[in-house]
């Protein structure tokens, strides 16, 4: 294993900074050991890095380049990350929790972003727009300025690197802050942003407690455009913010996303999905497979298989996954574990049964078994509330109507998935599915190119694919009278 730095310093205008609020020790969740200590951003370093991505965005460095030449500086940041994999992957799974060779998924995951935006940034184009003899008439895209960054600890690498890729290359100076919890792996994308040579000011990453460095950064009067990924209650806070800065506003908040499986479905399939779906990442991802609402002629059926799988889960240090397995890490933190535990105790108490696990385990560390519960009622809080945790609700349908009302019934609206081998069923079962991703036999499926983000109370706006480029861009419509 290569040697973890003891201490990491915030990058802002191009340089590697203190924090005006000290040092946050970053902890294993696997044991409770020291990782690092990570400097803390207070409002003075998020206002000098603010009004150092202004004067980047004033200087038109970013603008005047040849998008093509914007696009490669983007996509060598991600070329950077996949050169140092393995030293971020490890620093990512000390950090966080996750299997080693889940962190080198997120390492690759980010790369791809950088690839992906980076080869888009030639391709935005305005239009021309025919208003007859007198007048020649066309619109350009250009970036709001200073885009402001706010990023939670599940996937820290990824989902900074899916806002920094999209932002840059529309031209965008960035102010990213990384989340207190698993803040180390974004130094890197400072290092990156270093290494590849882009301007003072175009990246600035830094962390920070989010009541005070993200709170700064959401309401600063200079940034021209928030991007938050977390949960509602800070949406609503940013949002506000936002509001009052009259900035636009990307939210990707929780979710509470169910799979449909109808009597015909694919068992593997159905077996694969539950194990990507809610045991990767600890089951800490927003769009996580959390209810599995299931036809009565194949339920013990299909709970069988899950709870068979969910056994054969090898719950231990990310550190020593190593190789792509069965296994599963550390939750990220003692809070976020013995709150998924609570929810499931108190699940327990409302009715559900457990069909397998529900207790944490009996060594150092934040574990929690693999965890499958039957028995469910919709209206129960294990079945409305996001656990962000390794635990599968299974509820049981006996006609479509049924079961469309039960996956439609949470505030959220992230993404949905139906399992069944009749295409009409399951494209008719998508349409009535109200979210902004539905996975048709396979959690999950699509990737980078694809729109993600909300309905309901899941967020608005989409972030992946060409999409999301265009909330990182304002119209400018140019006519002349001829
Ligand atoms: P969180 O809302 O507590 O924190 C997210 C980020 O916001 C962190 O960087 C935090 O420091 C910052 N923050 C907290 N309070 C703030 C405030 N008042 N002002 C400004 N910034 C503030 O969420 P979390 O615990 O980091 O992540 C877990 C939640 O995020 C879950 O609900 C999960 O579903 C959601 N999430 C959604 C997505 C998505 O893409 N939709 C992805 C990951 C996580």
């Amino acid at each position: 294993m290569s040697e973890i730095a003891p201490y990491w310093q915030n990058y802002i205008d191009g340089k590697f900074v203190d924090g005006g609020a000290g040092r946050l020790i970053v902890e294993d969740p696997a044991t409770g050991d020291t990782v690092a200590e990570q400097a803390l951003a207070d409002a003075g370093d998020v206002d000098a890095a603010v009004q150092a991505a202004k004067r980047c965005h004033e200087s038109n460095v970013l603008t005047d380049m040849r998008p093509v030449e914007r696009g490669r500086l983007v996509r060598q940041l991600g070329d950077y990350l996949l050169d140092n994999l393995e030293s971020i992957a490890e620093v990512l799974c000390l950090e966080m929790g996750k299997p080693y060779w889940e962190a080198c998924n997120e390492v690759r995951g980010a790369a791809r972003y950088f690839e992906y935006y980076g080869n888009q940034a030639e391709t935005l184009e305005g239009r021309s727009i025919p208003l007859g003899r007198n007048y020649f008439d066309f619109t350009v895209l250009e970036p709001y300025g200073v885009s402001a960054q706010i990023i939670p600890w599940n996937f820290p690498l990824e989902i900074a690197s899916r806002s920094l890729a999209a932002g840059l290359a529309t031209g965008n100076a960035c102010v990213i802050k990384t989340p207190e919890i698993a803040p180390l792996s974004s130094g890197y994308l400072a290092k990156a942003v270093e290494a590849v040579g882009f301007s003072d000011g175009a990246a600035n990453i830094l962390s920070g407690y989010g009541a005070q460095a993200g709170a700064a950064l959401a309401s600063h009067p200079l940034i021209n455009q928030m991007v938050f990924t977390g949960s509602v209650p800070t949406g609503v806070s940013i949002a506000t913010a936002a509001a009052q800065n009259i900035v636009p506003c990307v939210l990707e908040l929780g979710g509470k996303s169910a799979g449909i499986v109808y009597g015909d479905a694919d068992l593997e399939a159905v077996v694969s999905s539950v194990r990507k779906g809610i045991f990767y990442n600890a089951g800490q991802i927003c769009s996580a497979l959390s209810r599995l609402i299931v036809a009565d002629s194949i339920h013990d059926e299909v709970v069988n298989k899950i709870s068979a799988l969910a056994k054969d889960i090898v719950v231990a240090p990310g550190i020593e996954h190593r190789e792509a397995g069965l296994n599963m890490g550390a939750m990220v933190s003692e809070k976020q574990r013995d709150r998924a535990l609570a929810m499931c105790e108190d699940a327990q108490r409302q009715g559900a049964m457990v069909a397998t696990g529900g207790h944490k385990l009996n060594r150092p560390g934040y574990f929690l078994e693999p965890t499958v519960f039957t028995n469910i009622e919709p209206d129960m809080t294990i079945a409305q509330e996001e656990v962000f945790g390794p635990v599968l609700s299974v509820m049981k349908f006996s006609n479509e109507a049924e079961a469309i009302k039960i996956a439609n019934g949470t505030q959220y609206g992230l993404v949905g998935g139906v399992f069944t081998k009749d295409l009409d069923r399951a494209t008719s079962t998508a349409r009535q599915l109200r979210a902004g991703q539905i996975f048709i036999n396979e959690w999950f499926a699509g990737g980078v190119e694809t729109p993600f983000g909300g309905y309901g109370k899941s967020g608005y706006g989409r972030e992946k694919g060409r999409e999301a480029l265009l909330n990182y861009v304002q119209t400018k419509n140019i006519a002349i009278a001829t």
